[in-house]
């Protein structure tokens, strides 16, 4: 809960602030841009909202904000920021909100299909929250879930708990430590399903991989995300705590992938048709290559 004792002066004055907890996860300012942004350090309110979109967009930053520090003066129902979660971005596969603070507010993801075809997906870990546990439930709950790398787990073992999900991750991020049932090993690509393609991308961390869906939609964890201010696909160097050479030959490999969405832990999503998306991975792995 945001304290009024701790609001940020960088706050414009009106009912929605950020408090000094703020932890500079950046959810805020890209769920909802219009009323928050990065100052430096932390985030803030720049603009109140005015209109009912603009609040209920300002509610799902507060729901979804790992370490509750955006509060309000006046009462809003929370319903409008919860029941948003999980977002449709397009067909079946939605942001999943409620961002955890071990993982440093990373975003996932839902992918929803029938049993038929091996049940819902979840990509990485939200927090375990119950409203979101809820509204998971009327979606028909969660038959596998998909982890990038290790340090976006967050909850996991408490997913596992409840939905008895099969879980995937990379042996060189820890999966037998963890108890992870199917454990991916080496660099080779491996198709989960008819639908599914996991693909390991060394360079964030040892073991850190990528998930492929449909051709479509590709789950980047800490490999890839969308960096709007230079209208660019773009990797992180100060955190490529593995290699980054490493990094930049898995970023090649992916040109040989078809795909329309990037999907990040963190950093922007983005989407295009595919021929775009492949000219913005090029230039992001042409860059990569210049930087030692
Ligand atoms: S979502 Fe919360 S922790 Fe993340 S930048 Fe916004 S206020 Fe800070």
């Amino acid at each position: 809960m945001a304290s009024l004792q701790q609001r940020l002066p960088e706050n414009v004055p009106g009912d929605f602030f950020v408090d000094s907890t703020c932890i500079d996860c950046d959810t805020c300012s890209q769920l909802a841009p219009e009323i928050f942004h990065d100052h430096g350090e932390q985030c803030s309110v720049y603009h109140q909202p005015e209109t009912a979109a603009e609040t209920e967009r300002a509610m799902m930053a507060l729901v979804s904000c790992p370490t509750g520090s955006i509060g309000t003066t006046e009462r809003h129902n929370a319903h409008l920021g919860i029941d948003a979660f999980p977002l449709l971005l397009e067909d079946n596969v939605y942001f999943c909100g409620f961002t955890s603070e071990s993982s440093f507010g990373a975003w996932s993801y839902l992918i929803t299909r029938p049993p038929s075809e091996g049940g819902n997906v979840l990509i990485d870990s939200p927090r375990f929250a119950s409203q979101l546990l809820k509204r998971i439930d009327a979606l028909g709950g969660v038959s596998r879930m998909l982890l990038t790398h290790k340090d976006d787990v967050a909850d996991h073992e408490l997913f596992r708990k409840r939905f008895h999900c099969e879980r995937v991750m990379h042996a060189d991020d820890g999966a037998a430590r963890l108890g992870i049932e199917q454990v991916i090993r080496g660099e080779e690509p491996f198709q989960l399903d008819d639908d599914l393609l996991v693909i390991p991308t060394p360079g964030h961390t040892r073991g850190h991989v990528v998930y492929l869906y449909r051709n479509k939609f590709l789950f980047t964890g800490d490999h890839l995300a969308w960096l709007p201010a230079r209208q660019t696909l773009t990797a992180f160097r100060s955190v490529a705590w593995y290699s980054w050479a490493e990094q930049t030959r898995s970023m090649a490999n992916l040109l040989n992938y078809e795909f329309e969405w990037v999907l990040p832990g963190h950093g922007d999503i983005h989407h295009d048709n595919a021929p775009t998306m492949h000219d913005h991975l090029a230039r992001c792995v042409s860059w990569m290559q210049t930087v030692t």
